[in-house]
């Protein structure tokens, strides 16, 4: 079988690693010159099994409004004229009570798990480095009501397999000396020793050398016009090429990885995604005194910042906007990155020499990615990861390469388009937007 792959980020390449596993002809289609060029370029670098609480939980809508018109707000809504907006806000509403929140987390803990051991796999079989370290992931707290608040969520992901360890201050300086000068502000955190961190770009530019030394074909500079229907399904992918012209690809079946820009490809075809972009932000330094630069990944829970060392480079990344698909760098929320890092790390690194990113999570509103089959027989979805789509990246692509081979999937997930426990059926437009 040929399937078209289209999005070339780290979730369209996994993609095509699994389904080339099942000895499929793969075609990849981007519109970027390489792979991994948007939103999987610079993230936190996290694959963070621990960060499952998703972002709607009971305490968010009250923070969401204390955060409106903070310009270096962790989370902040810019409310516009636009009704895509509207359906998620008021979907992610929904999404606050305490019943959807602990069911989100199993989803988003299983999928996760899955996807870490399936990533450790791959490193393995592949020899693929990519900056990557097993040491961790350390969540430190300043606040001790949000610590204390950590606890029952940590509680549902300890049930659901996530091994979580509640550390004191102490505890977190023995395991990152580095936060030695903040260890005056820190009230505590939790550990998860089996999480890891590295470079989704380098993962995603290194893998996807190895599919193509495998026979997948990337089409790069070519941007998706749109998807032709035929006969209940889709006949092909209207393109535009790279010296300019149009063209038509065409494949038996079509998985659709184009992040933030998912719901404008497909809604043409009656498929209305609640899939919103959430622009963040990092930094990246290279380290001046190792004595004083951490190497355990780190979450800052007061503002909502990640670490990670990536070799010998620091990145600091984290706020989310939902203000559309604006890609241009507020200086504010660059300043605030390298403030807190220095604030955290004196002497590690040197401010001057930040180089900022920002990118467009694609988020829906549960934080469950759509992984699955639409009511188009030969479409499937693999897209909707938001703030965890380099850790999820493994695990959505094999299992989603297993349902287009007409494979079970390892994982019990709410795949899109498939009851638990009945098998595959086709879900209509609305089912998939009700679904999230
Ligand atoms: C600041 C920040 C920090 C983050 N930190 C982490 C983290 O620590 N851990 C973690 O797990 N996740 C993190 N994430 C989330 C993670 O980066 C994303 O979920 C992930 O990169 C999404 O991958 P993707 O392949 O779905 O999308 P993308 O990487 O955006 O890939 C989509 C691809 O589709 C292509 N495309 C789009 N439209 C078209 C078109 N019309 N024609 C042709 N091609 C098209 C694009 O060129 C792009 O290459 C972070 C995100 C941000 C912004």
């Amino acid at each position: 079988m040929h399937v078209v792959v289209m999005g070339a980020g780290v979730v369209g390449v996994t993609t095509a690693w699994y389904l080339r596993q099942h000895n499929h002809d793969v075609t990849v289609i981007d519109r970027q010159a390489m792979p991994a060029a948007e939103t999987s370029r610079a993230n936190g670098g996290q694959i963070s099994v621990s960060h499952a609480e998703p972002w709607a939980n009971p305490s968010a809508p009250l923070k969401v409004l204390r955060w409106l018109f903070k310009e270096d707000a962790p989370l902040l809504l810019r409310l516009r004229a636009d009704p895509a907006q509207w359906r998620w806000c008021l979907r992610f509403l929904m999404e606050c009570t305490p019943a959807r929140t602990q069911r989100n987390i199993r989803e988003i803990v299983s999928l996760g798990l899955y996807s870490r051991r399936s990533l450790g796999e791959l490193r393995q079989s592949l020899g693929l480095h990519y900056d990557d370290l097993q040491k961790g992931i350390l969540h430190f707290y300043t606040s001790a009501a949000e610590l204390e608040a950590a606890h029952a969520p940590a509680q549902v992901m300890r049930q659901h397999g996530c091994d979580l360890t509640f550390v004191d201050a102490d505890e977190i300086v023995r395991i990152e000396p580095a936060l030695r000068f903040a260890r005056r502000e820190i009230v505590g955190g939790s550990m998860t020793y089996a999480d890891e961190s590295g470079d989704a770009c380098a993962f995603t530019r290194q893998l996807a050398q190895v599919c193509a030394a495998r026979g997948v074909r990337f089409e790069q500079n070519t941007t998706i016009l749109g998807l032709d229907q035929s006969r209940g399904g889709i006949g092909g992918v209207r393109v535009r090429t790279a010296d300019g012209g149009y063209a038509s690809i065409r494949g038996d079946a079509y998985v659709v990885c184009l992040g933030s820009y998912s719901p404008a490809v497909l809604a043409p075809l009656g498929i209305n995604l609640l899939i919103y972009p959430a622009k963040g932000y990092s930094a990246t330094l290279p380290v001046r005194d190792p004595e004083r630069a951490y190497s355990v990944s780190l979450t800052d829970d007061e503002y909502k910042l990640v670490f990670s060392r990536l070799g010998e480079r620091l990145r600091v990344a984290g706020t989310a906007e939902l203000n559309g698909f604006d890609l241009e760098l507020n200086p504010v929320r660059c300043a605030a990155l390298v403030r807190r890092l220095t604030e955290l790390f004196p002497g590690a690194c040197e401010p001057g020499e930040a180089v900022y990113w920002t990118g467009l999570r694609p988020a829906t509103p549960s934080n469950v990615p759509y992984i699955g089959q639409t009511r188009y027989r030969n479409l499937f979805l693999n897209t909707g990861h938001g703030t965890l789509g380099w850790t999820h990246s493994c695990g959505s692509g094999r299992a989603l390469a297993d349902i287009v081979s007409g494979a079970r999937p390892e994982i019990d997930f709410a795949f899109t388009g498939r009851d638990r426990h009945a098998g595959p059926a086709p879900y209509s437009a609305e089912a998939l937007a009700r679904a999230h």
